[in-house]
């Protein structure tokens, strides 16, 4: 049965009426990490806990910060036209930090990412962009993988894109089956990375190709 609804405070009064759009105030989002670390057993008044509910949303705003960005305004900023290029550009071994929307446990891995322009191309600082913000955004790997081939696919409007995606997930690691050393891959092929097996190939093959030796250049 679920308890009566008390009055609110002047102080709750106060936050939820500088909260716009339905988002939590900051003062909300640290009296529910105090309510997390009652639930998970401790004392969130106890001196090493007393500022830990102000670091946790810091920590979150670092975290899921993709939410504020728009991966579309970023490419559509800065494709170049070009003439004549039309082979594949590749960017590999992307890190990325990410969360799963599930348990909210990080997802550490990295992202390749390939197409082959038509008429446009994008500064490869722009990729990585693009994965961190749907990175840093609360996600799971399938849906990471699709949302970044496809939003290259609408904005540049490439031959192709390919996006192969390798992950670690904490989720399974340090909780649940608890299995260490397991990743996942996934990947989005759109295109002549779909249609077209050599092209297919070709990327894999690039992708496969370790860089280390260029690490220390
Ligand atoms: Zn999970």
């Amino acid at each position: 049965m679920r308890a009566p609804r008390r009055a609110l405070t002047s102080a709750e009064t106060t936050a939820s009426e500088t909260t716009s759009g339905g988002r939590p105030s900051r003062a909300e989002a640290e009296d529910a990490v105090r309510t997390l670390l009652r639930w998970a057993g401790d004392d969130p008044a106890r001196e090493g806990l007393l500022d830990t509910p102000s670091r946790v949303v810091r920590s979150y705003e670092e975290f899921f910060s993709g939410y504020t960005e728009d991966p579309v305004e970023i490419l559509k900023r800065t494709f170049k036209e070009v003439e004549g290029y039309d082979e594949m550009v590749v960017l590999k071994d992307i890190r990325f930090e990410s969360h799963c929307e599930h348990h909210i446990a990080p997802i550490i891995g990295k992202a390749h990412v390939g197409y082959l322009p038509k008429c446009r191309v994008v500064g490869i600082s722009k990729l990585a962009r693009i994965v961190e913000i749907y990175a840093r955004r609360l996600q799971i790997q399938e849906k990471l993988t699709a949302q970044i081939a496809n939003t290259l696919q609408d904005v540049l409007d490439p031959k192709g894109v390919a996006v192969v995606v390798d992950a670690a997930h904490q989720c399974m690691t340090t909780r649940g089956v608890h299995k260490p050393g397991v990743t996942m891959v996934t990947s989005r092929m759109l295109g002549l990375f779909r249609t077209n097996p050599s092209t297919r190939r070709e990327f894999l093959a690039m992708i496969a190709t370790p860089s280390n030796h260029l690490h220390n250049v």
